[in-house]
C-alpha cells in the first residue's frame, strides 16, 4: 500500500476520510488509484457532488459512505455506489435491532480489508467486475451472520468460501474476540480478515489465471490434482482435533487439504508479500523506489527483499510484546509455487533464467 498527500501538503493514509491539517473531505478514486481532496460543487442543491482539488474531476460519494459512513470511494459514473460495493450482493441488516451498531462496526472492518484487497488486485491490473456486469465471470461479497452469533437469523452455520464467484465471509470473523478464539481452535498462527478474503480471492481468480490461461498441467505439477474429492478432503482436514502442519514444506497446515486450498493458501501469501513490500518500499526500507505493481516485479527481488523485511517486521513486533506478523517460513517449494503465482498474475513477465538467455 502506498501512502498518499493532501493538496495542503499533509501526509494521509488510504482509510482516510478527511484531512487532519486542512479539513478537507477525501475520498478514493479506484480508476485512478489516488485518494483526493475534495470540495463541494457550488450551487449543487444536493450538497453531494464533489470536486477534486486537484483535477477538478467531480464525484459523489458512495452511497454506502452516506447511507452508513462504512466507504471513503468515491462514484464518478451514473451508479450509486462504488467499485467495491457494487460487488455485494448481501450485507448486514442494519435497520432491525438494537445490535445494529455492532454490526456496523464489524461490517465497516470487512468493507476496509476488501477495500485493501482491491487496490492490490487493481493495481496488478487484474479484472474487478461484479455479478451485475458478468454473472457467470464477475465476483460478489455475502456478508453472513449465523445462528451463534444472532438467533434471529435462517442460517445456523455460515462458513467463510468461495463458490463460482461469490465469496461468502461470517460477519462474527469482524469481532477480534470470536476470530482469535477460531485461530486458536484451529491452532493457526495467522487469521486476519485481510487474509481470508486474500484466499478467497485466489479461489475466484484460479478460474481466469489457471484454467482459462491452459495451465493446469502445470499446476498439477506443482500443487497436485485438483479433481480430487474436495467435500472430503475438507471432511477429513477438519475431522482432525487439531489440525497439524505434517508437511513442513507446506506454506500452511490448512495448505495440505487440498490442491486448490494450497493454491489460495499460496495466493494469499503472495498478496502478503506484494502488499506489504509495496509499503516497504513507500517508507523507504527497501532499495530502488516504490515497488510498481503494474509492470509485474521482478520476483526474484521481491523474494530476497521479503526475506529482509519480514524478519525485520517479526523483530519488531517482538520488541512491542506482540506475536510475529508473518509467522511463516518458506521452503524451496512454496518459493516455486510463489513463482507460478507470480506467472498467472503476470503471464507476459518471463522466469528469471529465460529471461537472461534471451
Ligand atoms: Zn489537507
Ligand atoms: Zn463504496
Ligand atoms: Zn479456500
Amino acid at each position: 500500500m502506498r501512502n498518499f498527500t493532501c493538496v495542503c501538503g499533509q501526509g494521509l493514509f488510504f482509510e482516510n476520510s478527511q484531512c487532519t491539517a486542512c479539513g478537507r473531505r477525501l475520498g478514493f478514486d479506484p480508476q485512478r488509484g489516488e485518494l483526493l481532496a475534495l470540495e463541494p460543487v457550488q450551487a449543487e442543491p444536493s450538497g453531494v457532488l464533489w470536486h477534486s482539488v486537484e483535477t477538478g474531476l467531480t464525484y459523489r460519494p458512495c452511497r454506502n459512505d452516506l447511507d452508513f459512513h462504512v466507504c471513503n470511494w468515491l462514484v464518478g459514473d451514473s451508479d450509486q455506489y462504488c467499485l467495491s460495493c457494487r460487488l455485494n450482493r448481501i450485507v448486514p441488516d442494519l435497520e432491525s435491532s438494537v445490535r445494529a451498531p455492532l454490526r456496523r462496526e464489524r461490517w465497516a472492518r470487512l468493507e476496509q480489508a476488501k477495500r485493501r484487497l482491491l487496490f492490490t488486485l487493481l493495481a496488478m491490473g487484474l479484472p474487478v467486475v461484479s455479478k451485475s456486469e458478468s454473472q457467470s465471470d464477475g465476483l460478489a461479497f455475502a456478508f453472513l451472520e449465523d445462528q451463534r452469533s444472532n438467533p434471529a437469523v435462517m442460517e445456523q452455520h455460515v462458513l467463510t468460501g468461495h463458490w463460482q464467484g461469490l465469496i461468502t465471509v461470517n460477519l462474527a470473523e469482524a469481532d477480534h474476540v470470536e476470530r482469535e478464539k477460531m485461530r486458536q481452535g484451529l491452532g493457526e498462527s495467522y487469521r486476519t480478515l485481510l487474509g481470508h478474503l486474500r484466499h478467497e480471492s485466489g479461489h475466484y481468480y484460479f478460474e481466469q489465471r489457471v484454467v482459462q490461461q491452459g495451465e493446469l498441467e502445470g499446476f498439477r505439477a506443482l500443487f497436485g490434482d485438483e479433481r480430487q474429492d474436495y467435500d472430503c478432503a475438507l471432511r477429513s482436514y477438519y475431522a482432525q482435533p487439531m489440525p497439524a502442519q505434517k508437511r513442513p514444506e507446506m506454506i500452511s497446515a490448512y495448505a495440505q487439504s487440498h490442491p486448490l486450498e494450497d493454491w489460495a493458501e499460496c495466493w494469499a501469501h503472495y498478496l502478503h508479500m506484494m502488499d506489504t513490500l509495496e509499503t516497504a518500499s513507500d517508507y523507504g526500507l527497501v532499495p530502488g523506489g516504490i515497488l510498481d505493481l503494474r509492470c509485474g516485479p521482478d520476483i526474484e527481488w521481491c523474494f530476497w527483499q521479503w526475506s529482509r523485511v519480514s524478519v525485520a517486521m517479526n523483530a519488531l513486533n517482538r520488541s512491542m510484546g506482540l506475536d510475529d506478523a508473518y509467522p511463516f517460513v518458506h521452503s524451496e517449494l512454496t518459493l516455486r509455487k510463489l513463482r507460478y503465482v507470480h506467472q498467472r498474475i503476470y503471464p507476459n513477465s518471463m522466469p528469471r533464467q529465460m529471461a537472461a538467455s534471451v
